[in-house]
């Protein structure tokens, strides 16, 4: 008896130590990684710089408070929680200014809030609510141009059908007609003032006239204005339309920029600036030398763009990757302190669910992911995290944030006028929000490893060139500051096996998939499954 249990005790010990033994030499994270087991203990780990997470806001179409169908600053005060849980530590508001039109982008009055939108009181708490939450908040700030309908212009149309025939514009006579570019001679560009032979620079549309930057009264309202907005609390500003100031003259522009820069910074040194200059990227990069902080970084967006080639199989991921290293150094040689600014869709592009013809979700997903582990301050624009369709019409770029499929659900929006009808692709925020696996949840688990590793947002990025193929791309971050990461992306739609061995980065700490499948990872060798995406650091 006495021996049967020494044997017995005997292969109990002996299982044990198999046990232990089969535990610790299975790799650190167990043979098999599941995204919410690997990712859960990640902590936020923010930053309070300028490397932020912006959420784009078309207020018209995100939340309705009080059921007129418009959104409004309440409504959207509403939902910060949401915008918060995400992750996002800035906000971007399309214009909020009064306008006659439902995108708002021609101003009739700079310094109010459009009545559609609320008061002043709604804006002052909208701040007040962000910064409680951690939250900035940059407004859009048109200074291209005007609507023909601001008080500037019609006085100064006013005062031009006065003047007879041949005689010159005198300022000392009514100061507005030299806040724009009247000229007898029309052309490309240019509007008619009906019944006159006086025409405007009009560069988008004869709605929008275009102002004299180079008017001593105009920048003085210019001044005025941006005082205005940081007296109220707003962050900073996304500058419109930054390669038009004076067409087709670039120095100019940066000039002007540097101006608007200043001029914001005199207010707030903290203050934030991002430009749209819809160009190549050798074009905007150049605009880096004004001093703003950001240039938004087009050659990424888009259907076209880098993000959307890689997954269509129009460049390769080794290709995608030395874009990414190549840019870093671009932007450096016009300004040490340029923080690149991310993004993918916009509110003038098509979305980003339409790129993909059949997708099921898988490159819709992965898109968003490349773009929140790019270096710098990363937007998404409204709806893209539900993976919301819209294109063709700007209008159809717009559409009501899908919160519900419900049109009463509280807090929808009826969308712009004119907005074709169409489904979306994907379900609703309230049919997403409690599934592991929607685009939704899959936007929440990107942003919690950016924030966990301050690294991915701020470092310098390198393309590990030996590993890297033409479906793998592995970029390393770094920077003086945080401890180092490697981000290992299988941009393909087949398993992918890399070995880790020859690298300085051995420790699995997060892990992104586009489903139910797992990352393995044991004897530094990574498995990932289609579109799998791995973090892992020293
Ligand atoms: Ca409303």
């Amino acid at each position: 008896m006495k021996h049967v249990l020494q044997k017995i005790l005997g292969v109990i010990v002996l299982l044990l130590a198999w046990i232990v033994y089969a535990l610790t030499n299975a790799g650190p994270s167990g043979p098999a990684s599941v995204m919410s087991d690997v990712n859960s203990g990640l902590q936020s780990a923010i930053v309070d710089d300028d490397y932020r997470t912006t959420y784009e806001v078309f207020v018209y179409s995100f939340a309705d408070s009080d059921s007129d169908g418009i959104g409004d600053l309440k409504g959207l005060t509403d939902r910060l929680d949401y915008i918060s849980d995400l992750g996002f530590n800035q906000i971007w508001l399309m214009p909020v200014c009064p306008s006659p039109t439902y995108h708002k982008y021609d101003v009739t009055d700079y310094m109010n809030i459009d009545p559609q939108y609320g008061t002043m009181e709604d804006y002052d708490r909208l701040i007040s609510e962000c910064h409680q939450r951690g939250i900035r908040v940059i407004i859009d700030l048109v200074l291209n141009h005007t609507s023909s309908q601001h008080p500037w212009f019609t006085e100064a149309v006013n005062y031009i059908r006065t003047l007879p025939v041949g005689s010159q514009i005198d300022a000392a006579e009514c100061p507005y007609a030299e806040y724009y570019n009247f000229t007898g001679n029309g052309g490309s560009g240019f509007a008619s003032v009906q019944g006159t032979g006086w025409y405007y620079e009009a560069r988008f549309w004869d709605g929008m006239p275009d102002l004299n930057l180079d008017n001593q009264a105009v920048r003085d309202e210019i001044d005025q204005i941006i005082g205005f907005w940081s007296e109220h609390g707003t962050d900073g500003f996304r500058l419109d339309a930054v390669t038009s100031y004076y067409t087709g003259n670039p120095d100019k522009n940066i000039g002007f920029l540097k101006w608007v820069n200043d001029t914001a910074n005199k207010y707030n040194p903290d203050s934030y600036i991002v430009c749209e200059g819809w160009e190549n990227q050798d074009s905007y990069a150049r605009y880096y030398a004004s001093g703003v902080d950001s240039m938004f970084d087009f050659a990424f967006a888009d259907a076209s763009g880098m993000i959307a080639k890689t997954l269509l199989g129009n460049c390769s991921a080794r290709d995608y990757g030395n874009a990414l290293e190549r840019e870093w150094q671009l932007f450096q040689s016009y300004q040490q302190t340029a923080v690149n600014a991310p993004f993918y869709t916009n509110h003038d592009m098509g979305r980003g669910a339409g790129y993909y013809a059949g997708d099921d979700g898988r490159k819709t997903k992965t898109a968003l992911a490349m773009n929140l582990f790019t270096t710098g301050n990363a937007f998404i624009y409204y709806g893209e995290e539900l993976g919301m369709k819209g294109s063709g019409k700007d209008e159809n770029k717009r559409a009501p944030m899908y919160w519900s499929t419900d049109a009463a659900y509280a807090g929808m929006t009826s969308g712009p006028p004119y907005m074709d009808a169409f489904e979306m692709k994907f379900p609703s925020y309230e049919e997403q929000k409690d599934d592991p696996y929607s685009i939704y949840n899959y936007v929440k688990q990107a942003m919690k490893i950016r924030n966990a590793f301050p690294v991915i947002a701020r470092g310098r990025t390198w393309v590990h060139q030996d590993l890297t193929t033409d479906q793998v791309c592995i970029l390393l971050k770094e920077d003086d500051e945080h401890a180092p990461c490697a981000i290992v992306m299988n941009l393909s739609d087949a398993e992918q096996t890399v070995n880790m061995s020859n690298t300085e980065f051995h420790q699995l700490k997060a892990v992104l998939t586009v489903n139910d499948t797992a990352v393995s990872y044991g004897n530094n060798t990574l498995v990932l499954p289609p579109y799998g995406i791995a973090v892992l650091t020293e």
